[in-house]
């Protein structure tokens, strides 16, 4: 397998890849990247590739990685190549490319390119770095970096356990275009003698990555910008391997709404978490497209196939969007709203508390959904959404009560005599419910309103819910006439206990 020197990729040839480290769980930052080299893939005709970095032995877990082809599965972002599909440029577990990545540091050490680094351990990078600090820089400059190389090889024959360090270019400028930010510029002298293979054998992330890209004729590396910095590094590995670069897309971050950058702290960060809260997968996509990246026109809801269709890499912007939960619940509701019945009691089943479903039969629990089906925006809501449905409330909205219920003559009397009338109707349907109401009204010359709020804060403990006929109708008479009951009571039981506090009386 030899790196790519072809220059002359074509949009047909449109190659890029994911390629996340197992080391957690895939955060929403991840799929948004994942999603923009799918997307770039699909709308160039090209190939989106899952390589999986795990030469990180002791973070990467397989847990991990199953996390990470999940989520991905989930979203709908299908790779052409990687793990479980095959493809013609594996593996796609960088672990196992491990030989490759040698091959290539060995030629880099005949060329004189690099040099085997016999400095004090202390010196070496920690793991997951890959510069010495300044200082550092210098010991090892002085003593390994001019060796002659039949003098390194010697010092490898006594100890394979020296790394290696790239003998990076100096007083140069790195200058390239990436296709986000426009032209970028670095100085060499900002970058020291870094590490390609580490003294226990392994490739370093910047060397392997660039032997991966090359050898799996990556055109295209759409990347999160906290990479930015490891880009000269990698061009001036392509360089001194005599390759072509990719071109560079380096996306901006994603941050909280108080603009630091996102994490546990601003709440949910995984993909799997979203998916938990009851998030569905277009809805996902569509909100992460949305951040850093805008469409030519004003349009904010997109399918998959939509999406394929109006992505553009120039489309992204250059400064760091933010992660703002209301939008995604709100783009959520959407697309919730458009889905079937079906498909909609399957989704938020998943989220009815076990306590509901052992209360109740499941086509009870279903009609209850049914009726939040307009306005539940991500389907784990619905436990603050529906509660009064399994059980009566205990505690009341303190503002629906004092507004609607405390020392209103009016309201009383309705939970009195409303509960009673509505023992005479026979079939107990929403819209008998809502014809003896009305006519309740008229004769005692009340708006409807003045009749149906007393009765939803008696039954649902506030002012807000689904409409109350058809909530009365699945609560069923008993239940309302009982609830009814309970508030007169916790009406009367207030305003004895007033009338006996001293001072209270006039
Ligand atoms: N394994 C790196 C990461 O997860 C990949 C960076 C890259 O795309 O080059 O951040």
């Amino acid at each position: 397998m030899e790196g790519n020197t072809n220059n002359n990729a074509t949009s047909a040839g449109v190659r890029v890849r994911f390629a996340p480290s197992p080391t957690g769980y895939l955060h929403t930052g991840g799929a948004r990247t994942a999603l923009f080299n799918y997307l770039f893939a699909r709308s160039q005709g090209g190939t989106f590739i899952l390589r999986i970095e795990d030469t990180d032995e002791a973070r990467s877990t397989e847990e991990s990685t199953r996390a990470i082809l999940d989520g991905l599965s989930w979203l709908g972002l299908c790779w052409d190549e990687g793990p479980e599909v095959g493809g013609e440029a594996g593996p796609y577990f960088q672990s196992e490319r491990k030989e490759l990545h040698l091959k290539f540091a060995d030629r880099l050490l005949k060329e004189g390119h690099a040099f085997v680094c016999n400095c004090p351990k202390e010196d070496e990078a920690a793991p997951g770095e890959e510069c010495a600090s300044p200082s550092q820089k210098a010991k090892f400059d002085e003593r390994c970096r001019d060796r002659e190389l039949s003098e390194q090889l010697k010092l490898l024959a006594v100890n394979p356990n020296l790394p290696i360090r790239l003998k990076a270019d100096k007083d140069k400028e790195i200058v390239f275009h990436d296709l986000v930010r426009g032209e970028t510029r670095f100085s060499t002298n900002e970058i020291g003698d870094f590490i390609i293979v580490k003294s226990s054998g392994g490739p370093i992330y910047n060397f392997a990555c660039v032997v991966d890209d090359s050898t799996m004729n990556v055109t295209h590396v759409i990347r999160g910008e906290d990479h930015l910095s490891n880009t000269p590094k990698q061009i001036m590995l392509y360089e001194m391997l005599g390759w072509q670069p990719p071109q560079f897309a380096h996306v901006p971050l994603i941050l909280g709404m108080d603009r630091a950058r996102l994490s546990k702290r601003h709440g949910a960060t995984s993909v799997t978490a979203y998916r938990e809260l009851g998030i569905l997968p277009q809805a996902l996509a569509n909100f992460l497209l949305l951040i850093g990246w805008a469409p030519k026109d004003d349009r904010e809801v997109f399918t998959l196939e939509e999406m394929v269709a109006a992505f553009s890499i120039d489309g992204i912007g250059k400064s760091a969007g933010a992660f703002n939960t209301e939008k995604l619940f709100w783009l959520n509701g959407r697309y919730i709203r458009e889905l079937s019945d079906e498909e909609y009691l399957r989704g938020i089943f998943e989220c009815v508390p076990k306590e509901w479903r052992r209360a109740k039969r499941d086509d009870y629990i279903a009609k209850v959904m049914l009726l939040f089906k307009d306005r539940v925006t991500y389907f784990s809501e619905i436990e603050d959404l529906a509660w009064y449905f399994f059980r009566s409330p205990e505690i009341y909205d303190e503002e629906s009560w004092v507004k609607v219920l405390a020392g209103n003559e009016t309201a009383q009397a309705v939970l009195r005599e409303v509960p009673l009338g509505y023992k005479t109707i026979e079939d107990f349907s929403a819209k008998s419910i809502e014809e003896f109401t009305r006519a309740y009204a008229e004769s005692k010359s009340l708006k409807l309103k003045d009749v149906i709020q007393p009765m939803r804060v008696a039954v649902t403990g506030g002012r807000f819910s689904p409409g109350f006929f058809e909530l009365a109708e699945i609560l069923g008479q008993a239940e309302i006439a009982k609830r009814c009951s309970e508030a007169v009571k916790r009406i009367l039981s207030n305003e004895s206990a007033k009338k006996d506090m001293p001072g209270e009386t006039q």
